[in-house]
C-alpha cells in the first residue's frame, strides 16, 4: 500500500566516511552479496500524551498542562532503530535495508506513521492500511507531580495480523523467497502472540536468524524458543518469562539465575538492566559479559529499549556477521541507547550511525 523511498544503496566495499562501523565488515564474502537485510515485523502506534499535575478523579473534567502526539508502538521503534543506526544522518549512505511489517487503519494516523517510517529510510511496503481498521493508539496521561505515566493501549489494527496472512516467505515481504532471504527478522509481542508464533515456524523451516524482544512479556511456549537466536529482554521480562518466583530479581546477580536462562533454549541472550548497563550471555559456551551504563544526563529513557535491540540488530547483521564478537555489539547497543536516554521523546530521540562511536577499530 505504502512505497519506499530510499537513500542510495551503496556497496559494502565502499569504504563509509566517519564511521569504522563497516570497516571490519567491508572484506567479508557476505557483503559482497549486497546489504544486509533487517524485517521488522510488529506494532505501530500514535501516541497521544497528555500532561496534567494530578490525574482527574472519576467523573471529573480537568484542564491538561499540554497535549502532543508521536510515533510509537515497538515495532516501529525499533524499524527506526535499525534504520537509523546503519544511515549516516546528513545524506550518508544506507548499509543495512530495512522493512517493516505491519497494519495501521486507513486514516490519518495511519498514513503518518507510514511516512513517518518512510522519512526514516524505511521500506514500508509491507505496512498494510485497512479501511476496516483504526491505527493503533496509545492514550498516555503524565502525571507531571510524580512522573508517573499511565498508558492505555488500544492495538487496533496491529491486532488484525493473522497468523494465515504469514503462511509462506513471500507473505513477509515482496523482496524475500527461499533464495533471497532476510538476514535478520525482528519481533516483539504487541502483535497477537499465534501470529508471532506462525512467523517464528516460517522463519524456522528457512533458517532465518531471528531477534525476539518478548515485550509486553508473555511466556511463549517452549518450541517457540528454538527458533530464537537473539532474545533481548529488561529486568521484569526476564523474571517472568523465565518464571522467577520472586518477581524483581536483581539480574546483577547474574549467577544465581543462569541456569533458567539457559533453559529457554536461545543462544544469545541480553538482559538489560537500565541504569545498570547490561549483561549478555552465550548460554551454550557459557560466556557472560557485563558492561556498565554509560553516565548521561538522563533526560527521557522512552524508547532506550528500542533502540538497544536496533542497535543490536544492526551490529550482528554487519559487524558480527563480518567476523566480529557479540561483545562489540552489546557495547556499541548500550553507547546507542544511552544517547537516547540522553534526549526526549521516542522515535525523535533515537540516533543516527554517525552519532555513535564504533568499538571496533
Ligand atoms: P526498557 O526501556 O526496555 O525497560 P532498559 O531500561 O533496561 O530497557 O534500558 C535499555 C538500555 O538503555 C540499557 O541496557 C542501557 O543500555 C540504556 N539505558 C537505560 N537507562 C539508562 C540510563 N539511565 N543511563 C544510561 N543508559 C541507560
Amino acid at each position: 500500500v505504502f512505497g519506499w523511498t530510499s537513500r542510495a544503496e551503496v556497496p559494502w566495499i565502499v569504504p563509509v566516511v566517519g564511521s569504522a562501523l563497516f570497516s571490519l565488515g567491508g572484506f567479508s564474502l557476505f557483503n559482497i552479496m549486497g546489504n544486509p537485510r533487517i524485517l521488522v515485523i510488529g506494532s505501530l502506534n500514535t501516541d497521544l500524551i497528555t500532561r496534567t499535575s494530578r490525574v482527574p478523579a472519576a467523573g471529573e473534567t480537568l484542564i491538561s498542562k499540554s497535549f502532543d502526539t508521536g510515533s510509537g508502538g515497538k515495532g516501529a521503534n525499533q524499524a527506526v532503530a535499525c534504520a537509523r543506526l546503519s544511515t549516516q544522518k546528513c545524506d550518508g549512505p544506507q548499509n543495512v535495508c530495512v522493512y517493516m511489517v505491519g497494519a495501521v487503519g486507513d486514516d490519518t494516523f495511519g498514513h503518518e506513521l507510514a511516512e513517518g517510517l518512510q522519512n526514516n529510510y524505511i521500506d514500508v511496503t509491507g505496512v498494510t492500511a485497512k479501511e476496516s481498521e483504526k491505527t493503533g493508539v496509545a492514550v498516555i496521561i503524565v502525571n507531571e507531580q510524580t512522573g508517573q505515566n499511565r498508558i492505555l493501549m488500544s492495538p487496533n489494527a496491529n491486532f488484525s495480523l493473522k497468523p494465515e496472512d504469514f503462511t509462506t516467505l513471500s507473505d513477509f515481504g515482496k523482496d524475500f523467497t527461499p533464495t533471497r532471504l532476510p538476514c535478520l527478522i525482528v519481533l516483539q509481542l504487541e502483535i497477537p502472540l499465534d501470529t508471532t508464533l506462525q512467523i517464528l515456524k516460517v522463519a524456522s523451516k528457512h533458517g532465518i536468524d531471528v531477534l525476539l524482544n518478548p515485550a509486553p512479556a508473555q511466556v511463549l511456549p517452549k518450541e517457540a524458543y528454538a527458533a530464537v537466536n537473539h532474545l533481548i529482554v529488561n529486568e521484569s521480562e526476564a523474571a517472568i518469562i523465565t518464571n522467577t518466583a520472586d518477581k524483581n530479581p536483581d539480574w546483577s546477580k547474574w549467577g544465581e539465575h543462569f541456569d533458567r536462562i539457559v533453559a529457554l533454549g536461545v543462544r544469545n541472550v541480553v538482559i538489560t538492566l537500565g541504569a545498570e548497563g547490561v549483561i549478555y550471555l552465550e548460554t551454550r559456551e557459557k560466556k557472560l559479559w557485563r558492561f556498565d551504563a554509560e553516565k548521561v544526563n538522563v533526560v527521557d529513557t522512552t524508547a532506550a529499549g528500542d533502540t538497544f535491540v536496533g542497535a543490536y540488530a544492526v551490529a550482528v547483521t554487519t559487524v558480527v556477521k563480518g567476523g566480529g564478537d557479540f561483545a562489540a555489539a552489546v557495547r556499541w547497543a548500550n553507547t546507542a541507547a544511552a544517547k537516547t536516554v540522553e534526549r526526549s521523546g521516542a522515535q525523535g530521540a533515537i540516533p543516527w550511525l554517525d552519532e555513535v562511536p564504533a568499538y571496533w577499530e
